[in-house]
This record gives structure tokens, C-alpha cells and sequence, in this order.
């Protein structure tokens, strides 16, 4: 049975002598895994749409759970990405997050369109490395059903926006005011935020996501921004994530 999807590699692996097996991520199926014949010979029609990052149209052949490859339409290949070290580090991390938390349905199209244009963003320099890496990890949160409640206190009501200074408990989403935050006992991740944080995390909440990754932040704040936002994800994926722990020791080395 042959199928038709659009996905992005996110993963290859060499095998024999002229094949791949690559790790497709796509909008509504998830992450298919899919033997591509031949294509490591530079005549394969299918050679440049089975590189690492290369989003495409795939005809795939479909037997007993098995996927091989038949046709591809190459759409982007983001081929700048692999000529950067931190972008690279960056984009093996944002691909990994959207793969582990697409499992395929309704989010699928909403996560691939934020993976495509955070990728953008990174191989064409548009924003920095680190406002890319929060404004994903945000914005997924929110995608997948994770988005916080930055109203009011849920303990006093005093909006947010008068709070000063503000708490945001990453476990539950909310922001506290002074009085009212959880003693640390009760809620661990409760963490005073600064005003310019809170800006960026609105931006991030609110804008679409084409407009997501264009703010800055100077420091100490983009560091603070990206505590919260790491935090954040990784309280509702909770799984360590080597890509990341590779990105973080590119970042070391690099600064
Ligand atoms: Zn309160």
C-alpha cells in the first residue's frame, strides 16, 4: 500500500552499502521509521530528500508495518544547519522534543509548523540560538496542552500584571503573587521571575509562529528565560533528553 505524507528527517543511519535507515517525523503519524534504498548513490532520485533535516513529500510503500521509501519531493532541505555547530546542536535538540511529543493527531500539523519555522529561524541566523531554543520550548508546552494561566493569582485574584514581584510555579502554570506562592515544601518549582521574563513568555504565549522567535533579551535575562522555559517542558516530557545535554556543552565551549 503506498502512503503520502510530508515529514523531515530527524534522524539517519547508514546501512549496508548503498541504503538508510532514517527516522521521518511527520505531521500526523508521528515518527515512521523507513528503509531508503540506494539512496547514499548520488544518481538516487531520492539521495537529497534522505539527509538529515531535509523536510519533503515522501511516497512511502507500506507492508505488514514495514515503510520503504518510493518517491520523494524535496521541499527544504535546511542544508545550512549542518555548516553551524550550535545551530546543528540546536536543531537535533528542537527535532528530538517535537518527535517525542508528537505521537501522531490533531497537534501534529501545529508542532510540525513550529519545528519548520524555529528551524528557519536558526539556519538563517534570524534570531539567537537561545531565543529559539525557549520560545519552542514554551510554545510546544502550550501546543500540547500545557499553556499557563497568567491572569491572576488563583489564590488572591490580583491580576498578574500588578503582581510584583511574580512567582510562576512550573508545575501548575500559574502565577503567584508574594503572599499567596506555595511554600517551596509543597510546590519545589515555584521561581521568582523578572519583569522582562515574564514579557518574553507572554510574547510566546501569544504570538503566532512566524512572529514567536522575534524578540531579545539582553542577559542575565536570556539565561533566567531559558531556565524557565527547560523547566517547563521538561516537567511535562520528563525524559533526559541527550540532545539537549549535548546542546548545553556546545553552548559551554562555544561562549
Ligand atoms: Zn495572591
Amino acid at each position: 500500500m503506498s502512503v503520502k505524507f510530508k515529514g523531515i528527517v530527524v534522524r539517519e543511519n547508514e546501512k549496508g552499502e548503498m541504503d538508510k535507515d532514517l527516522q521521518i517525523l511527520t505531521e500526523s503519524s508521528g515518527v515512521l521509521f523507513i528503509r531508503a534504498r540506494g539512496v547514499r548513490k548520488i544518481s538516487s532520485s531520492n539521495s537529497r530528500s534522505s539527509q538529515l533535516f531535509a523536510y519533503s513529500e515522501f511516497v512511502v510503500n507500506e507492508k505488514n508495518g514495514f515503510y520503504t521509501m518510493q518517491e520523494s519531493t524535496l521541499l527544504h532541505n535546511f542544508y545550512e544547519l549542518r555548516s553551524d555547530v550550535i545551530a546543528y546542536a540546536l536543531a537535533c535538540y528542537l527535532c528530538d522534543l517535537a518527535s517525542f511529543v508528537n505521537v501522531g493527531g490533531d497537534e501534529g500539523t501545529d508542532i510540525m509548523r513550529l519545528l519548520l519555522n524555529a528551524l528557519y529561524a536558526a539556519e538563517k541566523n534570524i534570531s539567537e540560538p537561545l531565543v529559539i531554543k525557549a520560545a519552542f520550548e514554551f510554545h510546544l508546552a502550550a501546543l500540547i496542552g500545557f499553556a499557563p494561566d497568567f491572569s491572576a493569582c488563583p489564590i488572591c485574584g490580583k491580576p498578574a500584571a500588578e503582581i510584583s514581584p511574580k512567582f510562576f510555579d512550573l508545575e501548575d502554570g500559574y502565577i503567584f503573587c508574594g503572599k499567596c506562592v506555595p511554600k517551596e515544601e509543597r510546590s519545589p518549582n515555584a521561581v521568582q521571575i523578572s519583569e522582562p521574563v515574564f514579557s518574553s513568555l507572554r510574547h510566546i504565549l501569544t504570538n503566532p509562529v512566524n512572529k514567536l522567535f522575534l524578540f531579545r533579551l539582553k542577559q542575565p535575562y536570556l539565561d533566567e528565560l531559558n531556565e524557565v522555559t527547560e523547566k517547563y517542558i521538561s516537567l511535562r516530557v520528563d525524559r533526559k533528553m541527550t540532545t539537549l545535554i549535548y546542546l548545553h556543552d556546545i553552548l559551554k565551549m562555544e561562549s
